[in-house]
């Protein structure tokens, strides 16, 4: 059964074609002053949340689904990983205007078949390699339906009590596994909350820690605030500095290199920080990464932390990718430091099966990003709130509305087990470890960080010392092979250098994966070889 072709069951005086669509009878003359009940002949009325035809077409979009990730793993011909098309291909494939009349689920799907799916990079194709990954999972899956299925907006606790307190457990069960110190926990003066992403973590912690200073020293310093961070740090720090008002000239992005492996040396930012307060700024956030974007560099969190703690400035963490692998004992040690940061962030859409998108929150004081972010209008009082006996995640976010993510991170959390999802971690990264290996034997590839994780930045090496011709070639190399579409790896560039980035997290990737994306590398560096280009 489908929109167009069903016997009807409308009660109206109709002609009725099933599942609560029908042709009504009356209904707006299109002269109203939107007082009077419209009529109008031909219009077509719909009960859009028609259970019956929920159940039948979930099942259909349920199988729809299925069958794709069955076919990006036996018929990857089918689906380059790197979507092939041109800009504003689909303009010519689809209508000016949206339809008047119901068209019927299976139109659409052969459309989103036949238009939409050339035009996806396939992020959970097993030959997904590039920035990294869109982690998910049945469980995460299953979450976001039953999510989009309540479709609750759970701004305040009264607005949906068991999507506040879901929220507060599980972001401590999660802080659990993490071995986060217990001032981020609930029960204490912190606690978690879910935000859509990385960037919006960064924005309120950099807002709280903004107002926090200037109620300490006056409004008027704002153009004295300074802050810190590395080079390597996601440009989402930069935004939420400006969006902050922090003036462009003060936001420090202190150098790094290769001697750290791109991790922020603590000497720098001491002295970064002496410098300005000598010339009387106002030092107040650094921003630590552990896990960098460009190559999962780790920024030293307990220096940094005990310079933060000496100077009175916020720290925050962003784990948005490392963090995750932080559940596992043998990662947490890249977190030691923790105890001395303000706010810690990661994105669970990134590593830990979460589905898009997924990015808990914690922070130290609670009150101080309330105090950034709250707002009181009358609309949205109610008698508990009054008492402060609650949590009001509107308090803890930009926006007011707000989804009931923790329900498919508790539902990742129990249907697979922490101890699986440490697994499934450590798979990832022995499958980029052996990629590492499959790099380091061949003479025409090096390494060029040390890997913690499970990303491999390498590089077709110089000949004869030449770098910019080495940059031409690792360009034009991941050019052929992205245009493949067998396998899809992205770029950073590091002290100058442009370097290819392997890394590992699509949950259908499996060791053939890894291996036949290496010789497809492999292949290619070849053909440069040959084309006398090296
Ligand atoms: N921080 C790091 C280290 C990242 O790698 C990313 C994204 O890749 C972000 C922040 C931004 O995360 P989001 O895309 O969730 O805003």
């Amino acid at each position: 059964m489908e929109f167009g072709n069903g016997n009807g069951t409308g009660t109206d005086n109709c002609n009725c074609n099933g599942n609560g669509i029908r042709n009504g009878n009356g209904i707006g003359n299109g002269n109203g002053n939107g007082n009077e009940k419209v009529k109008g002949a031909n219009v077509i009325k719909m009960k859009p949340m028609d259970s019956e035809l929920l159940r039948e077409q979930g099942h259909i979009m349920v199988d729809f689904i299925a069958d794709y990730y069955r076919d990006l793993q036996d018929s990857p011909q089918d689906f380059p990983v790197l979507s092939q098309v041109q800009p504003g291909y689909l303009r010519d494939m689809l209508p000016n205007s949206a339809p008047d009349q119901p068209e019927s689920l299976n139109e659409l799907l052969d459309d989103v078949t036949k238009k939409i799916m050339p035009g996806i990079t396939h992020w959970q194709s097993p030959s997904y390699f590039a920035y990294y990954a869109s982690s998910t999972s049945v469980a995460g899956f299953l979450g976001e339906m039953l999510n989009a299925g309540l479709s609750v907006v759970g701004f305040t606790w009264q607005t949906s009590p068991a999507a506040t307190e879901l929220e507060i457990i599980v972001l401590d069960w999660l802080a659990k596994l993490l071995q986060l110190p217990d001032h981020f926990l609930s029960t204490g003066h912190g606690g978690g909350v879910i935000q859509g992403t990385g960037c919006e973590a960064v924005l309120v912690v950099v807002l709280a820690a903004r107002d926090r200073i200037l109620k300490q020293v006056g409004k008027t310093v704002l153009p004295q605030l300074v802050v810190y961070a590395s080079d390597q740090t996601h440009s989402s720090f930069r935004k939420a500095c400006l969006i902050g008002g922090i003036h462009e000239d003060n936001i420090r992005l202190l150098r790094t290199d290769s001697s750290t492996n791109y991790g922020l040396l603590p000497e720098s930012l001491e002295e970064a920080i002496s410098h300005d307060l000598a010339k009387g700024f106002i030092p107040f956030f650094i921003c630590a990464t552990v896990g960098t974007t460009s190559s999962a560099a780790v920024d030293p969190l307990v220096p940094l932390g005990k310079i933060a703690k000496k100077y009175g400035i916020w720290m925050h963490v962003d784990a948005a990718y490392a963090g995750n692998a932080c559940i596992c004992p043998e990662y947490r040690k890249f977190i030691d430091g923790v105890e001395n940061a303000d706010s810690f962030n990661m994105n669970a859409h990134k590593w830990l099966f979460a589905n898009q998108t997924c990015s808990p929150l914690w922070v130290k004081d609670r009150y101080a990003l309330i105090a950034a972010l709250k707002t009181n209008p009358e609309y949205l009082e109610y008698k508990v709130s009054e008492k402060d006996a609650v949590v009001n995640y509107k308090d803890w976010q930009i926006s007011l509305s707000r989804r009931f993510r923790s329900l498919k991170l508790w539902m990742v959390l129990r249907l697979y087990g922490s101890e699986n999802l440490r697994n499934f971690i450590r798979e990832h990264v022995n499958l980029a470890k052996q990629f590492e290996d499959y790099v380091t034997q061949d003479p025409h590839f090096e390494v060029v960080t040390t890997r913690y994780f499970s990303l491999v930045c390498f590089r077709l090496v110089p000949v004869d010392g030449d770098e910019d011709k080495c940059n031409q070639r690792n360009r034009e190399l991941l050019a052929a092979i992205n245009s493949t579409g067998k396998i899809f790896i992205s770029h950073t560039a590091l002290s100058g250098q442009f370097i290819l980035r392997f890394a590992v997290g699509a949950p259908l990737t499996e060791e053939k994966h890894v291996t036949e994306a290496w010789q497809i590398i492999q292949k290619h560096a070849t053909k440069f070889n040959r084309n006398g280009n090296c």
